[in-house]
């Protein structure tokens, strides 16, 4: 039986993590997958003046959770039953019980679908504008996508890039119309309509341009880019909840209150429950917020 069951090791996970082990209740951490790995060089987590390697800061929030007793289990969470207490999580083979549960399993940007896509992350090729926006200063780099994720992010890179191709695959935007005219009217942005990304190119394992392809006409053009920014959505890794805890319609779950969802005993944090802010020191504030509240749970309950 534990006291707290963490799902989730990204910065929410491992905060929860070392603020319930030095409350000393003793945190089992079940890995998840890709926390911060996907980024390389994290230059705006307060406190790192130099910035740090996305893995790198993860490795020492989990050596400073270990440091004051959380345990590790790797493990993809499953099934859940949180109808009655204790709760059961189920991850791999195993089965746990425990007396609150923080959920901390984070979004995973969606990708193209595209062939060696993923083996050009951190090589030209992005899902994170916020990241690693600055690394394009002066270059001509493309967005792809058409919410208000593709539109802001194109805006944001404005401020570095020399050029910025704003690629949709249909010409209606799902962005709200605020955010499409402020890319509009911004005279770096180059909007590319209706067309789909075929190919990155990357002859020497550096993305050098885009081929793309025109959906009506069926027209192929490349164009010269350093740095492509997917921003097609994320999907929020909350499966295992469904009809378990509140959610919206995007399947992001839903607190009551601060960290404090419909369920007493079962908290969230980080992007699981977070599409606006998305950033690590977002994630870690949340994780620590989720690690007092259930603290004071389990406080409570002993009374
Ligand atoms: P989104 O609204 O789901 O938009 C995803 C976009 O990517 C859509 O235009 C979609 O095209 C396109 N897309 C999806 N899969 C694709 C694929 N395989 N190939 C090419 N294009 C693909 O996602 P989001 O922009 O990340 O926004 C998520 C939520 O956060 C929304 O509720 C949004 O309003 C909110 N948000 C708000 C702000 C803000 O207000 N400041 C900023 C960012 C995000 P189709 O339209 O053709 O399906």
């Amino acid at each position: 039986m534990h006291n707290v069951i963490i799902i989730g090791s990204g910065c929410a996970g491992l905060t929860a993590a070392i603020y319930t082990a030095r409350a000393n209740l003793k945190p089992l951490v079940l890995d998840g997958h890709e926390p911060l790995s996907l980024t390389t060089h994290v230059e705006n987590y307060p406190g790192f003046p130099d910035g740090i390697m996305g893995p790198e800061l993860i490795e020492n929030m989990r050596r400073q959770a270990a440091r004051f007793g959380a345990e590790f289990k790797a493990g993809t969470v499953s099934e859940v039953d949180l109808t009655e207490h204790p709760f059961k999580v189920k991850a791999g083979s195993e089965l746990y019980e425990t007396r609150s549960l923080i959920v901390a399993a984070g979004a995973s940007a969606r990708l193209l679908g595209l062939r060696g896509e993923k083996e050009l992350i951190g090589r030209g090729l992005s899902t994170c504008a916020t990241c690693d926006g600055y690394f394009f200063r002066g270059k001509p780099i493309a967005v792809v996508g058409g919410g208000d994720s593709a539109m802001e992010e194109a805006n944001f890179l404005s401020r570095y890039a020399s050029r910025v191709y704003l690629i949709h695959r249909r010409e209606e935007f799902r962005a709200s119309k605020i955010m499409i005219d402020r890319a509009r009217a911004n005279e770096k942005v180059e909007f590319l309509v209706p067309y789909v990304v075929e190919e990155i190119l990357s002859p020497e394992g550096l993305v050098n341009g885009v081929r793309l392809r025109h959906t009506k006409t069926g027209e192929t053009r490349e164009i010269a880019v350093d740095g492509v920014f997917v921003a097609i959505g994320h999907n929020p890794n909350s499966t295992a909840f469904k009809g378990k805890l509140e959610m919206d319609e995007n399947g992001y779950l839903l607190a009551r209150h601060g960290s404090i969802t419909s369920v007493p005993g079962v908290f969230i944090a980080g992007d699981v429950q977070d599409h606006r802010y998305r950033q690590a020191v977002t994630a870690a504030g949340s994780g620590c917020m989720a690690a007092l509240d259930a603290e004071k749970f389990l406080e409570e309950k002993k009374d």
